[in-house]
């Protein structure tokens, strides 16, 4: 399929001496079918401006102008990368900008954005998850994105939507998304897929935020997740102390029992507990 004029990424890759870099959590998308799937899967993106992390030679950078987004700002970390993406931008006039650092170093509230804007990413594995979870652990909320669609290993996009009814996969990250969001994996990708392959089954993930989600200081309530899921196997009268309240009060108060684990209590169960603690 061809989706632009643009010559195909594999000659992109050699022209500009982009081996890949593990390193830098490199691991390309050449098929113009999937990255177009990838960018379809974010929805309407006419008059969205999308914010991609990582935009390497640019494949996923290229279905998202495709597909209509009024503006792309991809943030890369790797210098290599500019040249190929310029000619990307000489394409596309006025429709990419790109912001060559660290997207953990980004502050996204003083990114300028105007209209709606999104995130669409293949995240470099190694960052992914801290992204996200600056993202929904912000102290602003909601956030300035609408959306992210997100490639994530499918271990971690297992955890993202994990609820007590997945005991295996809900940890952590499982609380703090489904608190605050809505997530849904979309799709696999298999290994080959991308070059090189890496060792896992990657897949697409869409998390929307919930424009109110229940009240709670995202602070305590990590807190709470990192004594309760710290030692999972214990019962909650045992792994909550060290919180500053009796534990077996402190889950009585939540209607909880105290011999629960953590793996079996509720999205707001937790978030219930964290506002116990802060009302102390
Ligand atoms: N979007 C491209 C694709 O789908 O083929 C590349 C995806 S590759 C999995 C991850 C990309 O993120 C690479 O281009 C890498 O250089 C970039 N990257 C790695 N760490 C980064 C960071 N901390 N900030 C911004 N970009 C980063």
């Amino acid at each position: 399929m061809s989706i632009d004029n643009l010559p195909p990424l594999r000659d992109i890759v050699e022209k500009y001496g982009l081996a890949a870099r593990k390193s830098l959590g490199q691991n390309f998308l050449f098929d113009l079918n999937l990255t177009s799937k990838i960018a379809r899967s974010a929805g309407d993106l006419t008059d969205m401006t999308v914010v991609e992390i990582g935009p390497g030679p640019g494949g996923l950078t290229r279905a998202i102008l495709a597909a209509g987004a009024k503006h792309v700002i991809g943030i890369e970390k790797d210098e290599r990368c500019l040249a190929a993406l310029d000619e990307i931008s000489a394409y596309y006039p006025n429709r990419l900008s790109i912001i060559s650092t660290d997207a953990l170093l980004i502050d996204w509230r003083a990114l300028t954005i105007e209209g709606p804007c999104c995130v669409i990413a293949n995240l470099p594995y190694n960052v992914g998850t801290l992204l996200l979870t600056n993202w929904i652990g912000s102290a602003d909320w909601p956030p300035r994105f609408e959306s992210f669609t997100l490639m994530f290993q499918r271990e971690v996009a297992e955890r993202i939507v994990a609820t007590p009814e997945n005991p295996h996969d809900y940890g952590r990250l499982g609380v703090l998304c489904g608190w605050r969001t809505e997530a849904k994996i979309l799709f696999d990708v298999p290994p080959q897929a991308f070059n090189p392959p890496p060792k896992i089954i990657s897949s697409v993930v869409r998390i929307t935020p919930k424009i109110n989600p229940l009240p709670c200081n995202v602070n305590t309530l990590s807190k709470v997740t990192q004594h309760a899921f710290g030692q999972r196997r214990k019962m909650l009268r045992q792994s909550l102390k060290g919180l500053g309240m009796d534990p077996i009060t402190l889950c009585n108060n939540v209607e909880i029992e105290p011999t629960a684990r953590a793996e079996t209590v509720p999205v707001d169960k937790f978030v219930a507990l964290a506002n116990r603690i802060d009302q102390q």
